[in-house]
């Protein structure tokens, strides 16, 4: 965004406050010097340079904790320099109204790229997403190698971003791997200021594809990424094959199914769809490692290679779900062919370090018919009946009934914004009241103004999905507090938190991701990067 429009936006909110203070009779010196405060803070990174010298310049006499009275005529003689400026301002861009960008909620979450940064300099880090984000890109963060690595395997980002001197690794151990998975063409590029030539040696033999030096040239890295999704793009439309398991990839199916749709329209051939996604398979990932979870996905795809009937097609839609196309099928018979998958799947043990366990799925069967004949809704309703699968237990096939559709799956989510800053909340809660619920998302959002009502209030219940955006610089008690409040007794499975932090507290980021923070973001932020990125986080945790 602009930064004309966000200027534009701490006007309205100043002249709001003016506003609102006009119908008191006093403020509190405390009131002038928290809105001397952030408007310092904000003003000066987006451009108001003189505005963020006036803000200096009055702050200066008062106190943090004043409690003296200020009438209309003081505070407005104090601060006639800056309500000049909002008066200058109203007179040359009133009725400019700030747009309210709708959000769209990405439905498919395999659409998505994604940029990991893996360094443990939080500095760099926040230089390097800063710029990869004002190029539109999703980026994401792991501050060492561990995180690194589940990262890659849950989000499969177009590109990382590669330190060689990590907290508990090195980026050469993560190079490594990264060869023994077979990711669908993930281009890695190793970032060192070590750029001695046997690192870069290093690197490149063990299957990096770029070396780059630190310090990084903003523009010669935007040139670069820009260059390498292009030429990923050109690779991924050109391959229809899924590198880990052989078998075709979502690209490939979505072609498959235009045609079978095609075939529909025109002779009335029927075809019946099936989503099939492995039980508990983040367990098997968190017992006995990714590379043992790979094998798995590898398992599984031969088995029903075997099984499967000649005509079918069977794709690898996205991590541990699969598609399978079947002409000329209804659903009754794919659910035939589905049992016997599962009895065949009884048989199957895995192994790893000589343990022997099994693993079940589930299946969501859709039968084509002109109520459905759409990719996106042939697609949607194999998933609902999937959900179906797993809410009644797991391991079992469920075919999609639209009397019984009313059941939707949908994640409720609640956003809960604690800043001392009126503009921030009221910037969030306002955009997200405008929002329209989605199919799969509803949103609230309750804003608190400090982190011990937050903590004092009922604010959990089950069943919800919460994302937390946690101020981390707060009067009465430090974010970082309620963040570790938070993590005592809530996971990254229901409860994301994301900390808002100011550019000078990059220090305190680190440390927060530490405790248990997923992710930040710095202010100033504009609220549509900040919605998109919200957005963001519920498809791909709460999906
Ligand atoms: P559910 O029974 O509800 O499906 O639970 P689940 O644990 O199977 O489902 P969830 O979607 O929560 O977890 C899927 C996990 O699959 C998350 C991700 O780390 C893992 N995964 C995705 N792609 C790969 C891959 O290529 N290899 C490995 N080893 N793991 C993967
Ligand atoms: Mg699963
Ligand atoms: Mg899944």
């Amino acid at each position: 965004m602009p930064k004309e429009k966000y200027q534009q936006m701490i006007y309205t909110s100043i002249n709001e406050k003016f506003q609102k203070w006009d119908e008191l009779e006093f403020i509190t010196e405390r009131q002038i010097y928290f809105f001397l405060h952030s408007l310092k803070g904000t003003a000066g990174s987006i451009g108001l340079y003189e505005l963020t010298t006036t803000a200096s310049e009055k702050i200066e006499p008062l106190n943090e904790n004043g409690e003296r009275y200020w009438s209309k005529t003081e505070w407005k003689s104090y601060l006639a320099p800056i309500i000049e400026e909002i008066s200058f301002y109203q007179t040359n861009f009133n009725g400019q109204q700030v747009e309210n960008t709708q959000l769209i909620s990405t439905n498919n979450r395999y659409d998505q790229e994604f940029i990991l940064i893996i360094d443990d300099d939080i500095v760099f880090i926040s230089y390097l997403k800063d710029i990869l984000e004002r190029m539109g890109h999703s980026v994401i963060v792991a501050y060492n190698g561990k995180r690194g690595l589940e990262l890659i395997y849950e989000l499969k980002p177009a590109i990382v971003f590669l330190d060689i001197m990590l907290p508990d690794t090195s980026g050469f151990s993560i190079l490594n791997n990264i060869k023994k998975i077979k990711k669908d063409r993930m281009f890695v590029a190793v970032m060192s200021s070590n750029d001695c030539k046997e690192n870069k040696i290093r690197a490149y033999d063990m299957g990096a594809l770029d070396f780059i030096s630190k310090p990084i040239e903003e523009d010669i890295l935007i040139s670069y990424v820009t260059n390498r999704l292009a030429y990923k793009k050109e690779l991924d439309q050109s391959i229809i094959t899924d590198e880990l398991t052989q078998i075709f990839n979502r690209k490939f199916m979505n072609t498959q199914l235009d045609k079978l749709i095609q075939q529909y329209t025109r002779n009335n051939e029927p075809f019946a769809l099936v989503i099939a996604d492995l039980d508990y398979f983040k367990k098997v990932n968190d017992t006995y490692g990714h590379l043992v979870g790979d094998e798995v996905l590898k398992g599984f795809a031969d088995l029903v290679m075997k099984s499967k009937r000649e005509q079918d097609v069977f794709c690898r839609y996205g991590g541990e779900e699969f598609v399978m196309l079947m002409p000329q099928t209804t659903a009754d018979q794919a659910c035939m062919l589905l049992e016997q998958l599962r009895e065949s799947m009884k048989q199957k043990y895995f192994t790893a370090n000589e343990v022997r366990f099994q693993v079940t799925f589930s299946s969501g069967v859709v039968e084509a018919s002109a109520a459905n004949l759409h990719p996106k809704k042939l697609l949607e309703e194999a998933d609902q009946a999937l959900y179906n699968a797993k809410e009644s237990g797991r391991n079992q096939t469920v075919i999609f009934n639209r009397l019984t559709a009313g059941v939707q799956k949908k994640v409720n989510v609640k956003i809960i914004v604690i800043d001392d800053v009126y503009l921030i909340r009221n910037l969030i809660t306002t955009h997200f009241a405008n929002w329209e619920s989605s199919e799969n998302f509803d949103i609230e959002v309750t804003p608190y103004s400090d982190g011990i009502s937050f903590l004092n209030s009922n604010w959990y219940t089950p069943n919800y999905k919460y994302i937390i955006l946690l101020d981390g610089m707060m009067p009465e008690m430090n974010g970082m507090d309620v963040l570790k409040k938070i993590r005592e007794k809530h996971t990254s499975k229901d409860v994301i938190i994301s900390m808002l932090t100011g550019l000078k507290d990059e220090k305190y980021v680190f440390e927060a991701l530490e405790i248990g923070a997923d992710d930040y973001i710095i202010k100033p932020f504009n609220i549509t990067d900040v919605s998109t990125r919200i957005l963001n986080l519920i498809n791909r945790v709460f999906n």
